[in-house]
């Protein structure tokens, strides 16, 4: 679950990180008041979406050389006159896609006067299995270039999980910097902060792009990025609470409330699978055969005849859609199960597109019954082969 910068910040400040004052804003009638609350005379309007590269994006609505989705303001007027100009429109930056984002939201901030933009990200690291800091002097909005360039400014520093950030952490983070002084003294007692709002809150990525150092020599955390781990959300309920469904795609949110595991992708075939591994294999053999899978919907094992149907429905509702693929192996799932909730729901919303099923195992006999007994128009295949050759053939 991904949430917004400003409550981003409003985590972090909690567990005792350096961020500015800011009041976020939904509507620009409240722009004047909230700037007054700063102390000024720099001001930043920052759209509030779930998307990085802010910075760098352009309103479709405004024009090439219209400024972009984070904008300085010198005095309160400017504030309220970029407000306007930003709230309702569409922001595309290189993580929104094409489509952009609608800004609703702005976080009207404190401005700091920057003297240097560092990088600092703290993620689970898979190969080492623990919880790592990557940090690089290069900060700032081009994080993605620097990783690609110049790999060599990038330093990973891995965390005990017994020890926690120990002094010698913070010596080798701060030496990656060059932080001294008050800077490096901040960095004391920042990383620990970070390292601990990261395991407390069971975050699976925090990225601050740009961690500063001001012109007084102090740090602060000038943009922040928290994914939390969707399996751990149930024990914090406050973190539950930030999230904003309608920075989400529908579909995914409706397949998480059915427990299904759905994948939103660019291509134009539909598939119902069981298991992460059949589901991987399905898309690869989908691209073998020339098309590209429009999504993915894992039912898992021991789904319902309701809830394959929940599963379906989702899938057909993407116009992009132009054939499903059910490629079902039954083992814990029996397969009539899946040919009842097909049923259902086809019945329920109609089949506008070509489908194709493929069954295996527990009962299969059975399902392939109970598809062939409905009338309705399922092209039946004998294995993933052939399933995948058959759907993309229909597709055409
Ligand atoms: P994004 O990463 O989405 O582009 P950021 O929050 O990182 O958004 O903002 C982009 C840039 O804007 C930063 O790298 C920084 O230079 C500047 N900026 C952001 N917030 C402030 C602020 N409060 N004061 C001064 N400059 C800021
Ligand atoms: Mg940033």
């Amino acid at each position: 679950m991904n949430i917004h910068e400003y409550q981003a910040k409003q985590v972090l400040k909690g567990f005792g990180a350096p961020v500015a004052a800011g009041v976020a804003i939904t509507s620009a009638d409240e722009a004047e008041a909230a700037a007054r609350q700063l102390p000024g005379p720099l001001y930043v309007v920052k759209s509030q979406i779930h998307a990085g590269g802010r910075g760098k994006g352009k309103f479709k609505e405004l024009g090439p050389d219209a400024k972009g989705g984070v904008r300085l303001a010198f005095s309160i007027e400017d504030v309220v006159k970029n407000a306007r100009e930003m709230l309702g429109n569409t922001l595309v930056t290189a993580q929104t896609g094409p489509a952009g984002k609608q800004v609703n939201r702005l976080y009207i901030e404190d401005g700091a006067d920057i003297d240097r933009e560092l990088y600092c990200s703290l993620l689970v690291d898979r190969s080492t299995g623990r919880v790592s800091f990557v940090v690089s002097t290069e900060g700032g909005m081009d994080i993605e270039a620097v990783a690609h360039d110049t790999p060599e400014k990038i330093v990973t520093i891995d965390i005990d999980p017994e020890a926690g950030v120990t002094p010698a952490n913070v010596d080798e983070i701060n030496t990656a910097y060059g932080l001294t002084g008050e800077a490096a003294e901040d960095g004391k007692s920042l990383f620990p902060i970070l390292y601990k709002a990261f395991i407390d809150t069971d975050m699976s990525m925090l990225e601050v792009n740009p961690l500063i150092v001001m012109e007084n020599g102090r740090l602060r955390v000038l943009d922040a990025k928290v994914s939390f781990d969707g399996n751990a959300l149930f024990r914090h309920e406050d973190m539950k609470a930030l999230r904003d469904e309608t920075e989400e795609d529908a579909k995914e949110i409706e397949a998480s409330e059915w427990d299904l595991a759905y994948v939103a992708l660019d291509g134009n075939i539909g598939c119902m699978v069981n298991g992460a591994g059949l589901a991987m294999a399905t898309m690869d053999i989908i691209k073998l055969y020339g098309k590209e899978p429009a999504n993915f919907c894992d039912v898992g094992g021991g789904a319902s005849k309701e809830k394959v149907a929940a599963a379906f429905k989702i899938i057909t509702a993407d116009p992009a859609v132009q054939g499903i693929l059910v490629n079902i192996f039954g083992g814990i799932m029996r397969c009539d199960v899946i040919a009842e909730g097909v049923v259902a729901a086809v019945k329920e919303v109609g089949l506008k597109v070509p489908l194709v099923v493929r069954l295996e195992g527990t009962n299969v006999e059975q399902g392939k019954r109970i598809l062939n007994e409905s009338g309705l128009a399922i092209t039946a295949a004998d294995d993933l082969d052939d399933a995948a050759q058959k759907i993309v053939a229909a597709v055409g």
